[in-house]
């Protein structure tokens, strides 16, 4: 197995003492289905078309790029990134207590236009998280994405 490529720069979200329990029950529904990422005690965020995404419980967002590309796995250093796939995962996972790593809106921030601000974008019961907000639902004028 080849290590995961460390990134001193990996984004580490604070994950909440009260969202350890739920996360640990999402994570023993997956380990039916998917094995996770050896080494690494993480929820999965994603996995499917492209490489997956999970969440170790250090608060790093990990890719796992064995499976699709054959790249190492490394440690996401994208805040935006790790936001997105947090955001993958509260959906596609249907654990909104997830959406509570991502940033608070700042008094700044203005509701994305594209998702009015729900963080959603398309149409009942194929929902995908907005591309142009990365799944905050909100956006800092003047900040280039
Ligand atoms: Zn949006």
């Amino acid at each position: 197995m080849t290590p995961i490529r460390r990134d001193r720069n990996a984004i580490r979200l604070l994950i909440p003492p009260e969202v350890i329990p739920i996360l640990r029950e999402l994570q023993a529904k997956q380990r039916l289905r998917e094995p996770g990422i050896e080494g690494e005690d993480v929820v999965d965020l994603y996995y499917g078309m492209g490489p997956a995404y999970h969440l170790a419980f250090d608060g790093r967002v990990i890719c796992d790029e064995t499976d699709w590309s054959g790249d190492p796995n490394y440690e996401v250093a994208d805040a935006k990134k790790a936001w997105y796939m947090i955001a993958i995962g509260a959906n596609g996972f249907d654990c909104p207590l997830l959406r509570s790593l991502l940033p608070k809106r700042p008094p700044t921030a203005v509701t994305c236009i594209f998702c009015q601000g729900t963080a959603l974008v398309g149409i009942p019961n194929q929902w995908f998280v907005c591309p142009l907000c990365d799944g905050l639902g909100w956006r800092i004028p003047g900040v280039a994405y």
